[in-house]
Formats: structure tokens, sequence, C-alpha cells
């Protein structure tokens, strides 16, 4: 299939009653972010900092993450820009902090774990964006992927306040951590979801083998009801629950999070004209109709068809 043409976002992600659901752009690069800001995007809900520096031996010096973080920063004046720390290993090795020839790359370490040898990496990453967002009008949030205790997002919260981080968060995508999100909450101020691999650890279904395409789909209802969960921790705390995985940029399963209780969606920038004018269609109470369907149906396409019916008619 052909990408998208990229159409602005026509206003602000809303539902047809008015609840606001900001519709942020996931980026890797500063070039990344200024397309962003041509397609509207409300903010930044993943930068993926790893994409900076995926072809690198070294670890990139504090001076060139300052200036790559700036840059990012810089194309979104007040708004949010959630930057995620490395995600490195798996199927993003960086020599300089992975191992290579682990049987079970997914399942080793990966994302946070990395910092648990190599915690100088991580202190001299969240250093350099403290540095680039003291001369930034951005609103900045840290986020670590890859957390599957309540201990890795409570030592991940301390170091990244110690450096000096506001608002610290840890993405939530593994069973575990969406299960936790309550006790997660307790440590962070914010989660973010990453659903590519939540489905992937979910589904056990490799999310890069090219034949398991029923199991890696989000409509799966045990994702479904993950993602519930999510969005009932997250609404009792009061506080903030985005997605930044691909479920956000299918404008159905978009109006299902929402309904949910997630609070911002955040996906590649061709996708959110088509994600805002689907939620633009539905109340929140559709919403929230359409997601107890999901959640109630036995299989994803049972899911599927259930959403179209609650949000196709009887509007
Ligand atoms: C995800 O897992 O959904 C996510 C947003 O992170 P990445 O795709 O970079 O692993
Ligand atoms: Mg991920």
């Amino acid at each position: 299939t052909k990408p998208a043409e990229l159409v602005p976002l026509a206003e602000p992600g809303r539902t047809s009653d008015g609840f606001e659901v900001p519709l942020l752009a996931n980026v890797g690069s500063g070039k990344d972010a200024r397309g962003a800001a041509l397609a509207a995007a409300e903010g930044i809900g993943l930068f993926r900092t790893e994409f900076a520096f995926l072809d690198r031996a070294d670890e990139p010096g504090v001076e060139e993450q300052v200036a790559q973080y700036r840059a990012v920063l810089n194309a979104f004046p007040g708004r949010r820009v959630v930057i995620r720390t490395l995600d490195a290993g798996s199927d993003k090795p960086m020599p300089f902090l992975t191992i290579p020839g682990e049987p079970n790359p997914a399942l080793g370490i990966r994302g946070y774990r990395t910092a648990v040898d190599n915690p100088e990496v991580l202190a001299r990453q969240l250093a350099a964006i403290v540095r680039a967002s003291e001369d930034s009008e951005a609103d900045v949030w840290v986020m670590a992927p890859m957390i599957s205790t309540v201990d890795e997002a409570a030592a991940f919260a301390r170091l990244a306040r110690e450096a000096g981080v506001r608002k610290v968060g840890v993405m939530v995508e593994t069973p575990s951590a969406a299960l936790q999100t309550a006790d997660l909450l307790e440590h962070v101020d914010f989660v973010s979801v990453g659903t590519n691999d939540l489905t992937q650890y979910t589904m056990a279904a490799d999310r890069q083998a090219t034949s398991l395409g029923e199991l890696q789909d989000p409509w799966q209802p045990g994702v479904l009801r993950l993602l519930r969960e999510v969005g009932r921790a997250a609404t009792e705390a009061g506080k903030s629950a985005g997605i930044c995985g691909e479920a956000a940029s299918d404008p159905l399963l978009a109006s299902v999070l929402v309904g949910l209780g997630i609070t911002s969606l955040s996906m590649g920038p061709r996708a959110l004209h088509s994600v805002g004018a689907t939620l633009a269609a539905a109340s929140l109470e559709q919403c929230r109709r359409a997601a107890d369907a999901a959640c109630a149906a036995p299989t994803a396409a049972a899911a599927k068809q259930a959403v179209a019916d609650v949000l196709g008619g009887g509007r």
C-alpha cells in the first residue's frame, strides 16, 4: 500500500462534543519534527532518540546530543515534546550499549534494562536532555522504554528528577506494566503505551515476523483489555496516559482508546488528519460505548465489527 498523503490536521483533536485529545507526532530527528509541525501536530508524543544515533559505534557526546534534542524542541515552542531515553537492543542494536548474540533479544537487555550495566550512559543522556530543555520553550517530558516493574520505574524517576527533569514518565510496553499502571503512577507523572511492543509481548508474536500478521493486531481482546486497565488506572489517578504505538494511527481504534480513558494519541504525521476527522465525528459517550463493545468482543474481528456498528450508525 502506498503511504497516506500528508494532509495537515484541520483543527486540534477533540470529540464531536468538544472533549480534547491532543494529537501528537512520533519523530526520530529534527527534520521529522519540522515535518510534524507542517502537519500541524499539537506536539511530539514520542521522540525516538535512538534513531538519531543508530549508525553509531560509539556513544554520541553530550554536546552532539544537546544539538540533536534542541533541533526537535525548537520545532515545537510552547508545546509538549515527549523525549524517550535510548531504546537500544532487540531490533535496534547499539554497539556501545547492547550485547550481540543474545538468544532472545526481544526478551533480553533492551530499553531501560541497558541502564543497569551502563548507568552513566543514561545519566549523560538525561544531562543532555536537561541542557537542551533549558534554552528551549518546549514543554519537555521524558520517559523510559521497556519497563516491567515498579522498581525500574522508581529508579528511573529518581535518576531523571535528580538530573532536573520536571515531567517524568515510563512506557507501558509489557503486560506486567499495563496491569501495574496504578502502581507505576505512584512514582511517575505519566505513562505512554507502546502498542507495538505491548502487542508483541501480550500475543507472544515477534513484531518483525511477517507471517504472524493476525497475532500482531492491537484489536486482539487480550491487548484491548490491558489497554482498558491502563485507561482506568490513569483516570483514577488523574494522570496522563498516552498511546504512541501504531494503534493510535488506526482511526476507529483511536476512538476506542479515547473511550478507554487514554488522554493523547501520538502517530506518524501522515495519520493525523484521518484520526482527527474520525475522532471529531463521535461524542465521548459514543467512544465509551465503542470501547465497551470492543472489550466485550471475543475476537479481533468481532471487536472491529462491534466498533464500526457503534460509531457508524445511530448518530
Ligand atoms: C511501541 O513499542 O509501540 C513503541 C512506540 O516503541 P517502538 O515502536 O519504538 O518500539
Ligand atoms: Mg517499543
